[in-house]
Protein backbone atom coordinates (compact mmCIF):
# COMPACT_ATOMS: atom_id res chain seq x y z
CA UNK A 1 0.00 0.00 0.00
CA UNK A 2 2.80 2.21 1.31
CA UNK A 3 3.98 2.13 -2.62
CA UNK A 4 0.71 4.13 -4.30
CA UNK A 5 1.49 7.38 -5.11
CA UNK A 6 0.91 10.46 -3.04
CA UNK A 7 -1.45 12.80 -4.05
CA UNK A 8 1.59 15.29 -4.96
CA UNK A 9 3.20 12.46 -6.74
CA UNK A 10 0.20 11.53 -8.41
CA UNK A 11 -0.48 15.20 -9.48
CA UNK A 12 3.19 15.62 -11.05
CA UNK A 13 2.61 12.91 -13.28
CA UNK A 14 -0.78 14.62 -14.60
CA UNK A 15 1.02 17.59 -15.04
CA UNK A 16 4.18 16.00 -16.32
CA UNK A 17 1.22 14.74 -19.49
CA UNK A 18 -0.79 17.63 -19.96
CA UNK A 19 0.48 20.32 -22.71
CA UNK A 20 -1.21 23.29 -23.54
CA UNK A 21 -4.06 23.06 -26.34
CA UNK A 22 -3.76 25.60 -28.71
CA UNK A 23 -5.05 28.90 -29.47
CA UNK A 24 -8.37 30.72 -30.68
CA UNK A 25 -9.82 34.04 -30.99
CA UNK A 26 -13.05 34.19 -28.50
CA UNK A 27 -15.53 37.17 -28.53
CA UNK A 28 -15.64 39.04 -25.74
CA UNK A 29 -19.15 38.26 -25.00
CA UNK A 30 -17.91 34.53 -25.20
CA UNK A 31 -14.71 34.87 -23.26
CA UNK A 32 -16.05 34.68 -19.38
CA UNK A 33 -14.52 31.45 -18.25
CA UNK A 34 -11.56 31.34 -20.36
CA UNK A 35 -8.16 31.66 -20.23
CA UNK A 36 -6.11 34.18 -22.00
CA UNK A 37 -3.38 32.89 -24.16
CA UNK A 38 -1.67 36.37 -25.02
CA UNK A 39 -1.20 39.67 -23.40
CA UNK A 40 -4.23 41.92 -23.91
CA UNK A 41 -3.65 45.51 -24.32
CA UNK A 42 -5.77 48.23 -24.14
CA UNK A 43 -6.19 50.00 -27.55
CA UNK A 44 -7.10 53.36 -26.65
CA UNK A 45 -6.43 55.30 -23.64
CA UNK A 46 -8.50 55.11 -20.62
CA UNK A 47 -10.84 57.26 -19.78
CA UNK A 48 -10.35 58.49 -23.29
CA UNK A 49 -10.39 62.31 -22.29
CA UNK A 50 -10.06 64.02 -19.30
CA UNK A 51 -13.92 63.44 -18.20
CA UNK A 52 -16.23 64.85 -15.28
CA UNK A 53 -16.68 62.63 -12.08
CA UNK A 54 -19.77 64.78 -11.00
CA UNK A 55 -22.58 66.62 -12.54
CA UNK A 56 -21.88 70.24 -11.86
CA UNK A 57 -19.70 72.88 -13.45
CA UNK A 58 -16.31 73.02 -15.65
CA UNK A 59 -14.71 75.70 -14.51
CA UNK A 60 -10.71 77.32 -14.34
CA UNK A 61 -9.86 76.56 -10.40
CA UNK A 62 -8.02 80.03 -10.61
CA UNK A 63 -11.66 81.45 -11.28
CA UNK A 64 -12.65 80.03 -8.11
CA UNK A 65 -14.89 80.83 -5.60
CA UNK A 66 -16.57 83.48 -8.41
CA UNK A 67 -19.49 84.06 -10.23
CA UNK A 68 -18.99 82.96 -13.71
CA UNK A 69 -21.01 83.19 -16.97
CA UNK A 70 -22.63 80.06 -18.04
CA UNK A 71 -21.78 79.39 -21.66
CA UNK A 72 -22.90 76.09 -22.45
CA UNK A 73 -22.76 72.45 -21.49
CA UNK A 74 -21.00 69.29 -21.81
CA UNK A 75 -22.97 66.38 -21.72
CA UNK A 76 -22.14 62.70 -21.70
CA UNK A 77 -21.02 61.78 -25.54
CA UNK A 78 -21.73 65.60 -26.61
CA UNK A 79 -18.82 67.58 -25.51
CA UNK A 80 -19.03 71.35 -25.48
CA UNK A 81 -17.54 72.73 -29.00
CA UNK A 82 -14.41 75.33 -28.04
CA UNK A 83 -12.42 75.90 -24.95
CA UNK A 84 -13.31 77.85 -22.06
CA UNK A 85 -12.26 81.16 -21.06
CA UNK A 86 -11.62 83.36 -17.96
CA UNK A 87 -14.51 83.72 -16.09
CA UNK A 88 -16.69 81.15 -17.43
CA UNK A 89 -18.35 77.96 -16.62
CA UNK A 90 -20.22 75.53 -18.53
CA UNK A 91 -22.66 72.80 -16.76
CA UNK A 92 -21.02 69.54 -17.17
CA UNK A 93 -22.16 65.93 -16.93
CA UNK A 94 -20.67 62.88 -14.99
CA UNK A 95 -18.39 61.09 -18.13
CA UNK A 96 -18.59 64.08 -20.40
CA UNK A 97 -15.42 65.76 -21.73
CA UNK A 98 -13.75 68.64 -19.99
CA UNK A 99 -13.32 70.87 -22.20
CA UNK A 100 -10.15 72.65 -23.07
CA UNK A 101 -9.31 75.42 -20.38
CA UNK A 102 -11.03 73.56 -18.01
CA UNK A 103 -9.09 72.21 -15.28
CA UNK A 104 -11.57 71.64 -12.21
CA UNK A 105 -15.57 70.37 -11.96
CA UNK A 106 -17.16 72.14 -9.32
CA UNK A 107 -20.48 69.86 -8.32
CA UNK A 108 -23.76 70.83 -8.62
CA UNK A 109 -24.62 71.01 -4.97
CA UNK A 110 -21.91 73.66 -4.15
CA UNK A 111 -23.03 76.12 -6.64
CA UNK A 112 -26.03 78.74 -6.68
CA UNK A 113 -27.65 78.91 -10.25
CA UNK A 114 -28.16 83.12 -11.19
CA UNK A 115 -30.24 83.36 -14.48
CA UNK A 116 -27.03 83.04 -16.99
CA UNK A 117 -24.63 83.12 -14.32
CA UNK A 118 -23.41 80.55 -11.48
CA UNK A 119 -21.80 80.89 -8.13
CA UNK A 120 -19.16 78.48 -7.52
CA UNK A 121 -17.46 77.77 -4.10
CA UNK A 122 -13.61 77.08 -4.20
CA UNK A 123 -11.98 74.27 -6.39
CA UNK A 124 -8.26 72.81 -6.20
CA UNK A 125 -7.19 72.17 -10.15
CA UNK A 126 -7.88 69.04 -10.74
CA UNK A 127 -11.39 68.79 -8.77
CA UNK A 128 -13.45 66.09 -9.82
CA UNK A 129 -11.73 65.73 -13.54
CA UNK A 130 -10.63 61.99 -13.91
CA UNK A 131 -7.36 62.13 -16.14
CA UNK A 132 -7.20 60.78 -19.24
CA UNK A 133 -5.22 57.56 -19.04
CA UNK A 134 -5.59 57.51 -15.17
CA UNK A 135 -7.09 54.00 -15.48
CA UNK A 136 -4.98 52.46 -18.40
CA UNK A 137 -2.66 53.68 -21.26
CA UNK A 138 -2.87 52.93 -24.68
CA UNK A 139 -0.51 49.70 -25.10
CA UNK A 140 -0.83 48.85 -21.65
CA UNK A 141 -1.81 45.14 -20.32
CA UNK A 142 -5.04 44.84 -19.23
CA UNK A 143 -5.12 40.93 -18.34
CA UNK A 144 -2.04 38.77 -18.81
CA UNK A 145 -1.83 35.43 -20.66
CA UNK A 146 -2.44 32.81 -18.25
CA UNK A 147 -4.70 34.42 -16.48
CA UNK A 148 -8.59 32.70 -16.44
CA UNK A 149 -11.43 36.00 -17.40
CA UNK A 150 -13.96 36.60 -14.84
CA UNK A 151 -16.63 39.69 -14.84
CA UNK A 152 -13.87 42.27 -13.81
CA UNK A 153 -11.58 41.07 -16.44
CA UNK A 154 -14.34 40.65 -19.53
CA UNK A 155 -15.49 44.18 -18.39
CA UNK A 156 -11.91 46.25 -18.38
CA UNK A 157 -11.23 44.22 -21.96
CA UNK A 158 -14.58 45.14 -23.31
CA UNK A 159 -13.91 48.90 -21.92
CA UNK A 160 -10.58 48.72 -23.52
CA UNK A 161 -11.63 48.43 -27.03
CA UNK A 162 -11.20 44.94 -27.33
CA UNK A 163 -13.80 43.12 -29.51
CA UNK A 164 -12.16 40.32 -29.22
CA UNK A 165 -8.94 38.01 -27.33
CA UNK A 166 -6.89 35.33 -27.80
CA UNK A 167 -7.58 32.12 -25.71
CA UNK A 168 -6.36 28.67 -25.20
CA UNK A 169 -8.93 26.09 -26.87
CA UNK A 170 -11.52 25.27 -24.54
CA UNK A 171 -10.77 21.36 -23.72
CA UNK A 172 -13.51 19.30 -24.94
CA UNK A 173 -13.88 16.52 -22.49
CA UNK A 174 -16.03 13.25 -23.06
CA UNK A 175 -18.00 11.99 -19.53
CA UNK A 176 -18.87 8.51 -19.74
CA UNK A 177 -20.88 6.94 -16.62
CA UNK A 178 -20.59 2.81 -16.97
CA UNK A 179 -22.64 1.01 -14.78
CA UNK A 180 -25.59 -1.71 -15.02
CA UNK A 181 -27.58 0.03 -12.11
CA UNK A 182 -27.32 3.53 -13.43
CA UNK A 183 -30.74 5.15 -14.85
CA UNK A 184 -31.06 8.74 -15.39
CA UNK A 185 -32.78 10.80 -13.24
CA UNK A 186 -36.78 11.11 -14.00
CA UNK A 187 -36.57 7.59 -14.79
CA UNK A 188 -38.23 5.24 -12.68
CA UNK A 189 -36.03 2.83 -10.40
CA UNK A 190 -36.23 -0.99 -10.88
CA UNK A 191 -34.83 -2.89 -8.07
CA UNK A 192 -31.37 -2.60 -7.41
CA UNK A 193 -30.76 0.52 -9.65
CA UNK A 194 -29.91 3.94 -8.53
CA UNK A 195 -30.05 7.49 -10.41
CA UNK A 196 -27.03 8.72 -12.54
CA UNK A 197 -25.36 11.51 -10.98
CA UNK A 198 -21.45 11.68 -11.72
CA UNK A 199 -21.66 12.97 -15.23
CA UNK A 200 -23.82 15.82 -14.03
CA UNK A 201 -21.35 16.66 -10.99
CA UNK A 202 -18.28 16.31 -13.89
CA UNK A 203 -20.33 18.42 -16.43
CA UNK A 204 -21.02 21.33 -13.64
CA UNK A 205 -17.37 20.75 -12.28
CA UNK A 206 -16.19 21.13 -16.40
CA UNK A 207 -17.86 24.21 -17.03
CA UNK A 208 -16.30 25.62 -13.99
CA UNK A 209 -12.84 24.44 -15.11
CA UNK A 210 -13.55 26.59 -18.75
CA UNK A 211 -13.92 23.13 -20.46
CA UNK A 212 -16.60 22.01 -22.75
CA UNK A 213 -18.50 18.72 -22.01
CA UNK A 214 -18.87 16.36 -23.98
CA UNK A 215 -21.75 13.68 -22.76
CA UNK A 216 -21.35 9.94 -23.65
CA UNK A 217 -24.40 7.64 -23.63
CA UNK A 218 -24.15 5.67 -20.46
CA UNK A 219 -23.14 1.97 -20.96
CA UNK A 220 -23.75 -0.84 -18.92
CA UNK A 221 -20.86 -3.30 -17.30
CA UNK A 222 -20.46 -4.66 -20.78
CA UNK A 223 -16.76 -4.86 -22.22
CA UNK A 224 -18.10 -4.12 -25.99
CA UNK A 225 -20.51 -1.52 -24.78
CA UNK A 226 -17.45 0.13 -22.17
CA UNK A 227 -14.72 0.03 -24.98
CA UNK A 228 -17.05 1.18 -27.81
CA UNK A 229 -18.11 4.14 -26.12
CA UNK A 230 -14.15 4.50 -24.60
CA UNK A 231 -13.02 4.52 -28.12
CA UNK A 232 -15.18 7.75 -28.96
CA UNK A 233 -14.15 9.33 -26.02
CA UNK A 234 -10.75 9.28 -26.88
CA UNK A 235 -10.92 11.45 -29.61
CA UNK A 236 -11.40 14.38 -27.69
CA UNK A 237 -8.87 16.29 -25.71
CA UNK A 238 -10.00 14.61 -22.55
CA UNK A 239 -12.19 11.52 -21.50
CA UNK A 240 -13.57 11.23 -17.54
CA UNK A 241 -14.92 7.90 -17.09
CA UNK A 242 -16.93 7.23 -13.70
CA UNK A 243 -17.42 4.08 -12.10
CA UNK A 244 -16.05 0.79 -13.27
CA UNK A 245 -11.87 1.21 -12.35
CA UNK A 246 -11.65 -1.42 -9.26
CA UNK A 247 -11.47 -4.89 -8.42
CA UNK A 248 -14.80 -6.51 -9.04
CA UNK A 249 -15.32 -8.39 -12.11
CA UNK A 250 -17.60 -5.65 -13.74
CA UNK A 251 -15.13 -3.17 -13.21
CA UNK A 252 -14.03 -2.65 -17.26
CA UNK A 253 -12.66 0.02 -17.79
CA UNK A 254 -8.70 -0.64 -17.49
CA UNK A 255 -9.19 -3.34 -19.79
CA UNK A 256 -10.94 -1.22 -21.94
CA UNK A 257 -8.35 1.32 -22.27
CA UNK A 258 -5.50 -1.26 -22.60
CA UNK A 259 -7.03 -2.80 -25.66
CA UNK A 260 -7.60 0.64 -27.25
CA UNK A 261 -3.45 1.31 -26.40
CA UNK A 262 -4.48 3.73 -23.95
CA UNK A 263 -1.00 3.97 -21.48
CA UNK A 264 -2.05 3.93 -18.06
CA UNK A 265 0.43 6.31 -15.82
CA UNK A 266 -0.73 5.01 -12.66
CA UNK A 267 -3.82 3.11 -11.07
CA UNK A 268 -4.78 3.90 -7.62
CA UNK A 269 -3.32 6.80 -5.23
CA UNK A 270 -2.71 7.12 -1.62
CA UNK A 271 -5.80 9.20 -0.80
CA UNK A 272 -9.34 8.66 0.37
CA UNK A 273 -11.93 9.02 -0.92
CA UNK A 274 -10.56 8.32 -4.43
CA UNK A 275 -7.89 5.74 -4.15
CA UNK A 276 -9.26 3.74 -7.30
CA UNK A 277 -8.31 6.73 -9.52
CA UNK A 278 -6.97 5.63 -12.64
CA UNK A 279 -4.48 7.56 -15.37
CA UNK A 280 -4.19 6.96 -18.75
CA UNK A 281 -2.63 8.94 -21.91
CA UNK A 282 -3.47 7.52 -25.69
CA UNK A 283 -1.65 10.20 -28.00
CA UNK A 284 -2.94 13.92 -26.87
CA UNK A 285 -5.91 12.42 -25.07
CA UNK A 286 -5.73 12.72 -21.48
CA UNK A 287 -8.14 9.61 -19.63
CA UNK A 288 -8.99 9.73 -16.01
CA UNK A 289 -10.99 6.57 -14.73
CA UNK A 290 -12.65 8.24 -11.63
CA UNK A 291 -14.51 5.97 -8.57
CA UNK A 292 -17.95 5.49 -9.26
CA UNK A 293 -19.09 6.65 -5.88
CA UNK A 294 -19.69 10.02 -6.26
CA UNK A 295 -17.68 12.02 -3.53
CA UNK A 296 -14.82 9.88 -4.95
CA UNK A 297 -15.35 11.37 -8.38
CA UNK A 298 -16.05 15.26 -6.75
CA UNK A 299 -12.65 14.79 -4.72
CA UNK A 300 -10.70 13.24 -7.48
CA UNK A 301 -11.79 15.74 -10.05
CA UNK A 302 -10.62 18.31 -7.48
CA UNK A 303 -7.46 16.70 -7.05
CA UNK A 304 -6.56 15.46 -10.30
CA UNK A 305 -8.50 16.99 -13.10
CA UNK A 306 -9.21 20.40 -12.58
CA UNK A 307 -5.33 21.23 -12.39
CA UNK A 308 -4.89 18.83 -16.04
CA UNK A 309 -7.57 21.26 -17.43
CA UNK A 310 -5.67 24.55 -16.29
CA UNK A 311 -2.72 22.52 -17.94
CA UNK A 312 -3.95 22.49 -21.02
CA UNK A 313 -5.57 25.84 -20.80
CA UNK A 314 -2.05 27.62 -19.91
CA UNK A 315 -3.15 28.57 -16.75
CA UNK A 316 -0.57 29.77 -14.65
CA UNK A 317 0.75 27.15 -12.16
CA UNK A 318 -1.63 24.93 -12.62
CA UNK A 319 -2.83 23.03 -9.62
CA UNK A 320 -5.30 22.82 -6.31
CA UNK A 321 -4.96 25.86 -4.58
CA UNK A 322 -4.80 24.65 -1.02
CA UNK A 323 -5.66 27.55 1.49
CA UNK A 324 -4.71 27.57 5.17
CA UNK A 325 -7.50 26.77 8.11
CA UNK A 326 -7.57 25.30 11.08
CA UNK A 327 -9.51 22.59 12.43
CA UNK A 328 -13.03 23.08 14.49
CA UNK A 329 -12.76 19.60 16.13
CA UNK A 330 -10.29 17.09 16.28
CA UNK A 331 -9.88 14.31 13.58
CA UNK A 332 -8.45 11.14 13.19
CA UNK A 333 -5.54 10.24 10.81
CA UNK A 334 -5.89 7.32 8.54
CA UNK A 335 -2.40 5.44 8.55
CA UNK A 336 -1.50 4.99 5.47
CA UNK A 337 -3.68 7.61 3.48
CA UNK A 338 -4.06 11.39 2.82
CA UNK A 339 -7.70 11.58 3.68
CA UNK A 340 -9.76 14.54 2.50
CA UNK A 341 -12.87 15.50 4.06
CA UNK A 342 -16.10 17.86 3.21
CA UNK A 343 -16.45 20.78 5.41
CA UNK A 344 -18.38 23.96 6.39
CA UNK A 345 -16.05 26.89 6.52
CA UNK A 346 -16.78 29.94 8.52
CA UNK A 347 -14.26 33.53 9.23
CA UNK A 348 -13.60 33.40 12.85
CA UNK A 349 -11.00 36.47 14.12
CA UNK A 350 -8.28 35.88 12.36
CA UNK A 351 -8.65 32.39 10.57
CA UNK A 352 -11.02 29.88 8.53
CA UNK A 353 -12.58 27.38 10.67
CA UNK A 354 -13.28 24.21 9.28
CA UNK A 355 -16.14 22.14 10.64
CA UNK A 356 -16.08 18.29 8.91
CA UNK A 357 -19.78 17.62 7.75
CA UNK A 358 -20.85 14.57 9.59
CA UNK A 359 -21.10 11.57 7.02
CA UNK A 360 -17.96 11.84 5.36
CA UNK A 361 -18.71 7.96 3.60
CA UNK A 362 -18.20 8.29 -0.11
CA UNK A 363 -21.85 7.68 -1.30
CA UNK A 364 -23.00 10.48 0.67
CA UNK A 365 -23.42 12.90 -2.11
CA UNK A 366 -26.30 14.65 -0.57
CA UNK A 367 -24.48 14.98 2.50
CA UNK A 368 -21.95 17.05 0.31
CA UNK A 369 -24.54 19.88 0.28
CA UNK A 370 -23.61 21.48 2.65
CA UNK A 371 -19.71 21.30 1.94
CA UNK A 372 -17.94 24.16 0.98
CA UNK A 373 -14.39 23.07 1.32
CA UNK A 374 -12.34 20.25 1.43
CA UNK A 375 -10.17 19.81 4.03
CA UNK A 376 -6.59 17.94 3.57
CA UNK A 377 -5.75 15.75 6.60
CA UNK A 378 -2.50 13.86 5.93
CA UNK A 379 -1.66 10.39 6.82
CA UNK A 380 -0.50 9.89 10.15
CA UNK A 381 -0.72 8.35 13.51
CA UNK A 382 -3.61 9.40 15.99
CA UNK A 383 -5.56 12.37 16.01
CA UNK A 384 -5.27 16.36 15.21
CA UNK A 385 -6.58 18.42 17.47
CA UNK A 386 -9.08 20.73 17.35
CA UNK A 387 -7.81 23.69 16.20
CA UNK A 388 -4.71 22.41 14.43
CA UNK A 389 -3.81 24.58 11.22
CA UNK A 390 -4.66 22.41 7.81
CA UNK A 391 -5.05 23.32 4.00
CA UNK A 392 -8.30 23.32 2.53
CA UNK A 393 -9.83 23.71 -1.22
CA UNK A 394 -12.86 25.91 -1.85
CA UNK A 395 -15.28 23.92 -3.71
P1 LIG B 1 -17.82 1.40 -9.10
O1 LIG B 1 -16.65 2.34 -9.02
O2 LIG B 1 -18.31 1.20 -10.50
O3 LIG B 1 -17.56 0.14 -8.39
O4 LIG B 1 -19.00 2.14 -8.35
C1 LIG B 1 -18.89 2.43 -6.97
C2 LIG B 1 -20.21 2.92 -6.44
O5 LIG B 1 -20.55 4.12 -7.10
C3 LIG B 1 -21.37 1.97 -6.68
O6 LIG B 1 -22.22 2.03 -5.56
C4 LIG B 1 -22.04 2.54 -7.89
O7 LIG B 1 -23.40 2.20 -7.96
C5 LIG B 1 -21.83 4.00 -7.72
N1 LIG B 1 -21.77 4.71 -9.00
C6 LIG B 1 -21.01 4.35 -10.05
N2 LIG B 1 -21.16 5.20 -11.07
C7 LIG B 1 -22.05 6.12 -10.66
C8 LIG B 1 -22.64 7.27 -11.27
N3 LIG B 1 -22.31 7.63 -12.50
N4 LIG B 1 -23.51 8.00 -10.55
C9 LIG B 1 -23.83 7.63 -9.28
N5 LIG B 1 -23.31 6.58 -8.65
C10 LIG B 1 -22.45 5.81 -9.33
MG1 LIG C 1 -19.64 -0.02 -11.42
Amino acid sequence: MSELPSIDEALALVLAHAQPLGTEEVAIDEAAGRVLAADAAATVDLPPFASSAMDGFAVRAADTPGRLRVVGQSSAGRPFEGSLQSGEAIVISTGAVVPAGADAVVPVESTTAEDDRVVVGAAEPGLHVRCRGGDVRAGEPVALAGSRLGPSQVGALAASGLAAVICSRAPRVGVLATGSELRAPGEPLEPGQIYESNTYTLAAQLASAGAVAVRLATVADDEGATRAAIEQGLELDMLITAGGVSVGPHDLVRGALAALSAREVFWRVAVKPGKPVAFAVRRGTLVFGLPGNPVSSLVAFELFVRPALEALQGVHEPGPRWLPGVLSEAVNRNGVRDELLRAQSTVERDAVVLEPLVGQESHMIVRSVAADALVLVPRGDGALAAGAPVSYLRL
